[in-house]
Parts: C-alpha cells; structure tokens; sequence
C-alpha cells in the first residue's frame, strides 16, 4: 500500500503535537513535529548570541545548522540534544522571525519533504497542507480560542518545569499568530481542501478520535477512486 501523509496547520498552541504524537502511535505512522525544526535554529541563532530579527545575519548561519528528528521526540541541533532547550520561553519569543526567513524555510521544507517519502506520515506545522504537501491524503486545521490554548500550554509549560508566567503564554501566542499570519512566504492559513477542527471544548481524546475519523473517512474516498 502506498504512504499515506496526514497535515495538521494551525495556530501557535492549538494541541496539534499533543494529537499528532498520539494519532501517530495508534495509525502507525512517523510523527514529524516542523515546529521543533524552527525552534531549533532559532536556538542556534540566540547560542551564537545573533539577533533573530536580522536577517541577513540568521541566514549566513544555515550552513552550520544541522537539525534531525530522532524517534522518541528527540531532536538533534548539530548532533546535540536539545529536545527540552528548545521549549524555553526565549526560543518561543523569537521563533517567529526566524520562520519568516524565506532562505531558512526552504533550507527545512526541503528535509521536511524529504522526510514524508520514505514512509507514513503525519506532520504538524503552519504550512503542511497549502506548501510543504499540498498534496497530502488528509489535511485538517486545528483551532481553539486564544484563552484556551494560552492555558493549555501554561499548564503544559508547568508540568515540564518551564518557568514561565500566563501573561507571558497569552502574549507569545498572540504575538506568534500575528507574525506567523502576515509573514509573505507560506503564511498560516487553512489549506482550502482541510477540514477544519475547532478543540475549545474538546478533549485530547475527542480530538484524537475525530482525526483518526476523518482520517479513515479520506482513505476509504481514496480507495474507492482507485477501484
Ligand atoms: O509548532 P510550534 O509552535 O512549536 O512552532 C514554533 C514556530 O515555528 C511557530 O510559531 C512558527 O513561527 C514556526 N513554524 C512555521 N512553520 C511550520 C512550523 C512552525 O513557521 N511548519
């Protein structure tokens, strides 16, 4: 049977890792988080003590960047762990500007792809469904309010022992979107052939078994079309 690819887009803090980690164990699939590859560089770029906001300077640093994704939600920055690093509230403030460096977007987009041909995927990000697969067998877009997913990640920061405050939360996300939304080269927005999913009050599982629904529901269309 043929590779299937799932894309889950969304706004900053949507649950959308929380789902795709779980839906991809229960399908079977590799879980590919695009998200960590941003954050890892823009750990990169703060370690060279450069400033996210210029340019020119960030992208001068993508030869020496080298990101994997290793089973068990590792990742790899230049050989280095830094799966926990990564989630720190400085890397969460500056992420952003990093991702709207066309030159950096294509430099992971091209090992994001590279990573869906080999196998089942389900990736999560911004621009999976209307750039990095627009041609993905499933795309859905993941929301909730501001406020719930402001508490879902204070609460989730918390419990990872990542000091933070919710002011703080509630600003990143709201400051993420924006940048996120306005950037000229694959903004966030919905793929116009995703299904979209409003979470705000639903559970983890709800949200799980609704993906793994849609899910079977688009593979059964594909199937048919094929006979
Ligand atoms: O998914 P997560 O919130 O960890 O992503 C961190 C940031 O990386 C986002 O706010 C966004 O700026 C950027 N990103 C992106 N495109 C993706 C995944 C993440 O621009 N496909």
């Amino acid at each position: 049977m043929r590779n299937v690819s799932v894309a889950i887009d969304g706004p900053a803090a949507a649950g959308k890792s929380t789902v795709a980690k779980l839906v991809a164990e229960i399908k079977g699939y590799t879980y590919i988080d695009t998200g960590a590859m941003y954050r890892a560089f823009t750990l990169y770029c703060l370690e060279k003590g450069v400033d996210c906001q210029d340019h020119d300077k960030c992208i001068a640093l993508i030869p020496e960047v080298n990101i994997e994704l290793k089973p068990g939600h590792i990742v790899l920055l230049n050989g280095r762990d830094v799966s926990k690093e990564i989630r720190q509230t400085n890397v969460s403030g500056n992420v952003s500007y990093i991702a709207s460096y066309k030159e950096i977007r294509l430099f992971l987009v091209d090992q994001q792809r590279k990573m869906a041909e080999s196998c089942s995927v389900i990736m999560d990000g911004r621009d999976i469904g209307t750039y990095v697969l627009p041609n993905a067998d499933v795309k859905i877009y993941q929301i909730a309010s501001v406020k719930t997913r402001a508490i879902r990640r204070y609460e989730e920061n918390i419990q990872k022992g990542i000091p933070c405050t919710y002011e703080e939360i509630e600003e990143d996300v709201k400051k993420r979107d924006y940048i996120d939304s306005h950037r000229d080269f694959a903004p966030l927005r919905q793929a116009e052939d995703a299904i979209p999913l409003d979470t705000s009050f639903m559970s983890i599982e709800e949200v799980v078994n609704a993906i793994i629904e849609i899910i079977d529901m688009k593979l059964k269309e594909r199937e048919n079309k094929n006979a």
